[in-house]
C-alpha cells in the first residue's frame, strides 16, 4: 500500500478528541477521513451518525478506529471487518473474551488487520523496565493504581454499568503493562471486588496474582483516591528494586531516576497499526482482558457505599 491509510473513527468522546485525532494527524501514512458520532462533529472530515451510515457512504475507507466504550464496540467492529476494513480497537478490546475471539476469527477470514491496542504498553519506561526484569530473579511485585474517578471520568455513566469494567477500566492498563514486562504466564489467584450498592461494576479491587515461577504480585485498584494519584508498579529483585510510575512513563532503579524518552503512546500505536496493515498482520493480546475476566469469575464481591458523582 503506497497511499495513506484512510481511517474512519467511531465514538467521538474524550479519548478520540484528546489522543486519536492528534495522533492520526502526526502519523505518516495515516489520514482521518470520516467520523461516526451520535452527538459530535469532527472538523475537516465527513461526519455520519453511526458506523453503518459511514460504511455505506465511504467505500474508499481502509480502516476504522473504535473509540466507544467496550459494551458498544463488538457489533461496530464486526460490521467494519465484514466490510473488509482493518480495525483498531481502543482498550479494553471488548466487553467479553469470546467476542474479541470472534473478531480475531473474522479478521482472519476477511484477510484484514485487527489491532487490539493497549496504550499503556507504549508508555516511555515500559520497554526499559521489561529489559531490566528480563535479566533478574524477581521476588515480588506490587501494583498501586489509584485515581479519582470524579476527576478522570466525569459523566461516564457507562463505566458503572455491566460491561463497563468500573475500576478495571484504568486497572487493565496496569495489567497490560504487567503482562508486557514479565516474560512468563501470570495467573489470578484471588480477588476482592468492592461494588457500590447502586452500580454494576467495582469501585475498588485487590488482586493476588502469581507468575509461573510463583512470584507473588499484589495489585490494588481504587477509584476513590483524592490528593496524589498513583499509577505505580514496584518490582523487587534479588539485586535491586525498580519503580515504574506515572502509568509507565517514569522509571527509577534503587531510588535513582532513569532517563526515558518523551511520552508518545498514541502516535506510536498508530505507527504500529499502519505497519501491521502494510505487513498484513494482526496484533491481539487477550492476556490483560483474561485476568480481568478471571477476577470477575472467581473474585469475592463486597457491597460498598453507593457512588454519587
Ligand atoms: P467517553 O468520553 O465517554 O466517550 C465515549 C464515546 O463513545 C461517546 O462520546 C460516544 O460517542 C460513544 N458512546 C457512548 N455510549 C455509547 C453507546 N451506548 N453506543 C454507542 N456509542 C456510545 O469515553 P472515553 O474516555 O473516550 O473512553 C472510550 C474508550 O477509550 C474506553 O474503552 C476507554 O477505556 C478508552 N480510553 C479512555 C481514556 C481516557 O483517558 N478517557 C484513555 C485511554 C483509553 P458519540 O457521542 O460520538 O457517539
Amino acid at each position: 500500500m503506497s497511499s495513506a491509510l484512510k481511517i474512519g473513527l467511531v465514538g467521538f468522546g474524550k479519548i478520540a478528541r484528546d489522543q486519536h485525532l492528534p495522533a492520526i494527524a502526526r502519523t505518516e501514512g495515516a489520514e482521518l477521513v470520516a467520523v461516526a458520532s451520535r452527538h459530535g462533529e469532527a472538523p475537516g472530515v465527513r461526519n455520519y451518525k453511526d458506523v453503518e451510515a459511514m460504511l455505506a457512504a465511504e467505500p474508499g475507507l481502509d480502516a476504522v478506529a473504535m473509540c466507544q466504550p467496550p459494551q458498544f464496540r463488538y457489533e461496530a467492529a464486526r460490521d467494519a471487518l465484514a466490510a473488509g476494513k482493518h480495525v483498531f480497537l481502543e482498550k479494553p478490546p471488548g466487553a467479553t473474551v469470546a467476542e474479541v475471539e470472534a473478531l480475531i476469527a473474522l479478521a482472519q477470514v476477511k484477510g484484514v488487520t485487527l489491532f487490539a491496542s493497549w496504550h499503556s504498553r507504549y508508555a516511555a519506561a515500559v520497554a526499559p523496565a521489561r529489559d531490566w526484569i528480563a535479566g533478574r530473579a524477581i521476588r515480588k511485585m506490587q501494583i498501586t493504581w489509584k485515581e479519582d474517578v470524579r476527576h478522570w471520568h466525569p459523566g461516564q455513566t457507562w463505566i458503572w454499568q455491566a460491561g463497563g469494567f468500573g475500576v478495571f477500566d484504568p486497572g487493565i492498563n496496569a495489567l497490560s503493562i504487567l503482562t508486557a514486562i514479565v516474560g512468563e504466564p501470570i495467573r489470578l489467584c484471588a480477588a476482592e471486588l468492592e461494588v457500590p450498592a447502586n452500580c454494576q461494576a467495582p469501585i475498588a479491587a485487590q488482586l493476588a496474582l502469581k507468575t509461573a515461577a510463583e512470584v507473588p504480585i499484589a495489585a490494588e485498584f481504587d477509584f476513590r483516591q483524592t490528593g496524589p494519584q498513583s499509577w505505580d508498579i514496584r518490582v523487587e529483585a534479588d539485586d535491586g528494586e525498580l519503580l515504574l510510575s506515572e502509568g509507565g512513563n517514569k522509571l527509577s532503579i534503587d531510588g535513582a531516576a532513569q532517563p526515558v524518552p518523551a511520552e508518545c503512546e498514541y502516535p506510536a500505536m498508530y505507527r504500529h497499526f499502519v505497519d501491521l496493515v502494510r505487513a498484513g498482520r494482526s496484533d491481539v493480546d487477550l492476556r490483560p482482558l483474561r485476568l480481568v475476566a478471571d477476577a470477575f469469575l472467581c473474585g469475592r464481591f463486597q457491597p460498598t457505599d453507593p457512588f454519587v458523582e
